[in-house]
Order: C-alpha cells, then structure tokens, then sequence
C-alpha cells in the first residue's frame, strides 16, 4: 500500500469538482486501499480522493469507532436523494484544514445511494455521525470544505492558521 499526500487548504485542487467513475477495475480498488491506509495514518474518519488530489468521486469511511461496529464504507459516485429539513450540528474536523474543528449545521438525517467497489448501487438511510460523514465528504467532491459554512473571515483565519501550521512543519 501507498501512503498518499494529504492535500490542505488553501490548495486549488480541493476546490475541483471530480469526475464520477465509470470503471471499476484493479486500479479502483489500489486507490481504495491507498486511501484508507492514509486515512488511518492521519487519524480521520473518512478521505475523499480530491484531499489526495485524484480528480474521482470516490470517498472511504470509517465511523467504526462512533457507531460500535465495522463500518467501513467504500463509495463511487455517491448521490444524496433526500434530505431531513431538521438539521444536527456536528464538531467537524479535516485533513485538509489540519488541527482545527467548527460547529457545522447539517441536515440531520439523509437517504444517499453510491456503488461500492465492485459497482454493485448500494442504499443508505441514515442519521447521526454517518450523515455528517456523508455530507462532509460528499461537498469534497464538489470542491466544498466544511469552513466554506463559516463567515469568509472565520474561514480567513482557518486557512492562514494552516498555513502558519505548514510552514512550521516545513522549516522544522
Ligand atoms: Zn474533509
């Protein structure tokens, strides 16, 4: 397995909107297995492939540790096909905005439908972290990141924290 690079913000590629994946073959599942073998090294709950700057509407997910089961989810082209008007707030974090976290308001429950690795269509209808999950990996692929829900100064004030945070780690 391959260790991937982390993209973080303010990098351009994770504002791309990613293409939806139409062959499911030997590479796909690499990709699978390369994407949450990072996940784990870099402690996250889930990865979508624009974070490591692979233009796929592919996302892994691993809630095990919140839902007291394995649940690993590996998702091609997921689509959400409803949404609760009720909506949860969550603590959100991400690689890409490494060390920092933000009340995030989402709908609280949603019904998705993806392909899982073999491209069989897979349904979801969930609430809780799984639907944050979801949707915070989800906007990846449509080039969207948890602190664009904030005021553009907050969201300033992430990206230059980061930034500050990534020189460091660069000069030491
Ligand atoms: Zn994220």
């Amino acid at each position: 397995m391959t260790l991937l690079t982390v993209l973080t913000v303010p990098d351009s590629r994770l504002r791309i909107k990613a293409k939806p994946v139409s062959v499911f073959d030997e590479k796909l599942s690499i990709l699978f297995d390369d994407m949450l073998e990072t996940m784990y090294v870099e402690d996250g709950a889930g990865l979508a492939a624009p974070q490591v700057g692979i233009d796929l509407r592919v996302v892994v997910m691993d809630v095990s540790e919140r839902e007291n089961e394995s649940c690993v989810y590996k998702m091609v082209n997921p689509e959400v096909t409803w949404r609760s008007k009720e909506l949860s707030v969550c603590n959100e974090g991400c690689l890409s905005v490494p060390e920092q976290r933000a009340e995030i308001s989402r709908p609280a429950a949603i019904k998705m439908h993806y392909l899982d690795e073999n491209g069989v269509l897979q349904h979801i209808e969930t609430d809780g972290f799984l639907a944050t999950c979801i949707q915070h990996e989800m906007d990846h692929l449509d080039g969207k990141l948890y602190i664009d829900y904030l005021s553009t100064l907050k969201r300033q004030m992430y990206i230059n924290k980061v930034k500050r945070i990534k020189k460091y780690e660069s000069e030491n």
